[in-house]
C-alpha cells in the first residue's frame, strides 16, 4: 500500500465497470485516504465488502464518502467457527444459522441474554469436517444486540461492535489503567499528513507512534501529533513519534492499532 501501488490499484478499478471491493478494513481506508488526498472519485463501485478486521465508525463513514457506495462488512476466522454479516438497513452483524453456532458468553462462561451486554464470541463450527471446533474460544468479543433484526425481520442472532483481541485495543498508563483505543480515535486533522500510523508500547505510560506518512511530512506535522495526542490522553501517556517505511501485520495477518508488547493482561 504504497503511493505507487495505491495509483496502480486505482487506475485499475477505474478501468472496471460495477464492481464490489473485497478488502480488510485497514487497507480501505489507506486507499480511501489517498482517492482523497489525490481528488480522486468514483461511480462504478456498488459496494465495499470488508473483513478480518475491527472496523470503525469513522473509517467505514470516510470510506462511504470517498467510494461513494454503501460499506458493508462481515465477520468469520480461517478456522471456519461462525460468520456473520450486516443486512441491508443496518451495520448490526447477523449471525448465518448455518455456517457455526455462536455464543457470546459472559467472564463466567454463561451466556449472555441481556441487550447491550459484551461478551466472547465461541465457536463451533458446522462446515470445518476436517478439524472440527467445539466451543472454541475466539478471543474476540461483541455485544449482544438480540435474536431477531427489527430492520429485516430476519429471525438471526445479532451481535455489534466485534473487536478483536482486547489487549491489542488498549494503551496502559504510567498507574496501568487502560485506554481504549477508540476513546483516543481522532476526528480531526491530526493524521492528516499519514498514511497509516500504529501505537508501539513496551512500558507502561510510554508510547511510541509509529508513523507511515505521505511525500511531505514536516517537523510541524510530527509536533502536531505529539501535541494532540497527548491532550487526548491527558498527558497520562507520553508519546513520541516515529517515522517507518512500513507497519506490518500481526502473525495472524491482521492489522491493529496498537502494538502491546506491556506484561499487562487484558
Ligand atoms: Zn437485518
Amino acid at each position: 500500500m504504497n503511493d505507487k501501488g495505491m495509483s496502480h490499484y486505482i487506475s485499475h478499478i477505474k478501468t472496471l465497470k460495477d464492481c464490489f471491493l473485497h478488502v480488510y478494513p485497514s487497507s480501505i481506508y489507506q486507499l480511501a485516504r489517498f482517492a482523497k488526498k489525490e481528488n480522486i472519485t468514483f461511480n462504478n463501485i456498488k459496494a465495499v465488502l470488508a473483513e478480518s478486521e475491527n472496523v470503525y465508525p469513522e473509517q467505514r463513514t470516510f470510506v462511504e464518502s470517498v467510494f461513494n457506495c454503501r460499506y458493508y462488512s462481515s465477520y468469520g476466522h480461517s478456522e471456519k467457527l461462525v460468520a456473520a454479516g450486516e443486512c441491508e438497513h443496518t451495520a448490526d452483524y447477523h449471525v448465518w444459522p448455518t455456517y457455526g453456532y455462536l455464543e457470546l458468553l459472559d467472564e463466567n462462561d454463561n451466556v449472555i441474554t441481556e441487550k447491550g451486554q459484551v461478551g466472547e464470541i465461541v465457536g463451533t463450527g458446522f462446515i470445518n469436517t476436517v478439524m472440527p471446533f467445539i466451543r472454541y474460544k475466539t478471543g474476540d468479543f461483541a455485544e449482544y444486540v438480540g435474536d431477531y433484526c427489527e430492520a429485516c425481520q430476519r429471525h438471526h442472532l445479532i451481535i455489534k461492535n466485534i473487536r478483536g483481541h482486547r489487549i491489542q485495543e488498549n494503551l496502559v498508563a504510567r498507574d496501568n489503567s487502560l485506554i481504549s483505543w477508540t476513546a483516543v480515535n481522532m476526528h480531526d486533522d491530526t493524521f492528516d499528513d499519514v498514511l497509516q500510523y500504529q501505537f508501539y508500547q513496551d512500558t507502561p505510560g510510554v508510547a511510541v507512534i509509529k508513523i507511515r506518512a505521505s511525500k511531505v511530512f514536516s517537523e510541524e506535522s510530527k509536533q502536531r501529533i505529539i501535541n494532540n495526542i497527548s491532550n487526548k490522553l491527558q498527558h497520562r501517556i507520553e508519546v513520541s513519534v516515529a517515522q517507518v517505511d512500513d507497519i506490518p501485520l500481526t502473525e495472524r495477518g491482521k492489522s491493529i492499532f496498537v502494538d502491546q508488547k506491556t506484561n499487562i493482561s487484558s
